[in-house]
């Protein structure tokens, strides 16, 4: 059971009070970091056992995989990215029970969830549930694969030193990838969008449809045992309703509406996709009642200021928790973010346009920034401006001061790379949203390395 301890709380509490100031997830570098670091007992390695004859691997990989043990087989909810973190994982079941795999179920289709499936099933044929849109939440935008991989790989601090790593939000930094997707068994068993009850093994089973992080999404119900498998609709953090590798638009007011369902079966054990399982009804029927109005007010309050005519520069930085939520250990923006929600709920029911007729047609950067360098007295001030910046800890105002002498024919551009580099591991050290974080020290070395010298993207 997940409670999280006095240290935590008084953490939390000074923590939330800076990052409430700040409007965003940047608060004092220690305390970002131990945030972080307290975070990471939601992935430590271990089997927990939620029910008689229900058990969790939480860290075995970046996702969770469950077995619920019926009278001549087992059932695995979910499998990991690869078969070789599977095996981990089936290992560890296996002190619990020896049974054989009956059935697997994928809650959805991203690839931390259905990779391994092989390992669990061996040589048996179990079948293999998901739902009948299965799959339909990648290759929409498969054209833009190389763009996606390098901000994959930034978003999630791939490439980051051991000195640089935290985690990823809800998953440790690092796990094996190197046999993803190998593992992975196409279903068999489609869920239509009423849902079915059955019983496989024994156990009595319910599969509900839940859009949310993928439009395939269902969860699954344990009438019996009062059980609930959350999927990615819910893990300890406020979602990740955008996520800044790219992806299509994730139906915010669906997800909420998913989540509001799940809290209407009032569960005795609630299991995450990600993060560790919560014990208790009260508590994890309340959890999801929070995570559904989160999710709600955010949609909420944004389509209000959108209507009001307010644009996504404002409004991601005007939007916050109710403030009931704010201070929920599972509502912390260590993996979804209010302000990146914000402007995907905009893009996701506007599209770019935020409806000032001064963004129709916007100066192209270079023009932009020669008039920028004429505004501050020539291109040697706007030089002075972006280093004091830098000096006095004003990081964005650097970037953007920078990202201007990029353009400039008569700029010191090796300076302004350097500035870059400085002003985002500035922001880094204050981050406790992990993939910003991850992002911003990705993106710096490989300013560093030379990578972006000619393109700076
Ligand atoms: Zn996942």
């Amino acid at each position: 059971m997940h409670v999280p301890s006095k240290t935590a709380c008084l953490l939390l509490c000074l923590t939330l009070t800076a990052a409430v100031a700040n409007g965003q997830t940047q608060v004092d570098p220690d305390v970002a970091l131990k945030m972080l670091n307290s975070q990471q007992q939601q992935f430590e390695r271990q089997v927990v056992k939620v029910a008689d004859n229900v058990f969790t691997a939480v860290g075995f990989h970046g996702a969770n995989t469950s077995m619920i043990v019926g009278t001549d087989g087992i059932i695995i909810v979910d499998t990991l990215r690869g078969p070789s973190s599977a095996a981990k994982a089936l290992e560890a079941f296996r002190e619990y029970s020896d049974k054989p795999v009956k059935a697997i179920i994928y809650t959805h289709s991203h690839g931390d969830h259905i990779g391994g499936a092989t390992a669990f099933a061996g040589a048996n044929r179990p079948d293999i549930y998901a739902t009948e849109t299965f799959g339909s939440a990648e290759g929409v935008n498969k054209v833009v694969n190389p763009v996606k991989m390098k901000r994959n790989v930034r978003q999630f601090g791939r490439d980051l030193s051991a000195v640089e790593r935290t985690n990823r939000g809800v998953a440790p930094a690092q796990t094996a990838d190197g046999d993803g997707g190998k593992g992975f068994l196409p279903p068999n068993m489609l869920i239509p969008k009423e849902g079915l009850k059955t019983t496989i093994a024994g156990v009595d089973l319910e599969f509900h449809i839940g859009p949310g992080e993928t439009d395939d999404a269902m969860f699954i119900w344990l009438p019996e045992e009062k059980v609930l498998f959350a999927g990615d609709n819910f893990y300890s953090s406020f979602p990740n309703l955008y996520a800044i590798r790219g992806t299509a638009y994730r139906d915010v007011l669906k997800w909420s509406e998913s989540v509001a369902k799940m809290a209407e079966f009032q569960p005795h054990v609630l299991v995450p996709g990600h993060t560790m399982p919560t014990q208790g009804q009260e508590t994890a029927t309340a959890m999801l009642k929070d995570y559904s109005e989160s999710i709600r007010s955010v949609y909420d309050q944004t389509v209000a200021g959108m209507n009001a005519g307010k644009g996504p520069d404002q409004l991601a930085h005007e939007v916050k928790l109710p403030e009931h939520l704010e201070n929920k250990p599972y509502l912390i923006e260590f993996y979804g973010s209010v302000p990146h929600a914000v402007r995907a709920i905009n893009s996701g029911l506007l599209g770019w346009y935020d409806g000032n007729p001064t963004t129709l047609n916007r100066l192209a950067p270079r023009t932009k920034a020669i008039k920028i360098s004429k505004l501050a007295g020539g291109t040697q001030k706007l030089t002075e401006q972006m280093e004091a910046a830098l000096a006095e800890e004003d990081y964005q105002w650097a970037l953007e001061l920078s990202d201007h002498l990029k353009w400039l024919d008569d700029a010191d551009k090796q300076l302004a790379r350097k500035v870059k580099i400085q002003a985002l591991r500035g922001l880094a050290a204050r981050e406790y949203n992990a993939p910003n974080r991850n992002y911003y020290l990705s993106y710096a070395n490989e300013l560093e390395s030379g990578q972006l010298s000619e393109v700076w993207f």
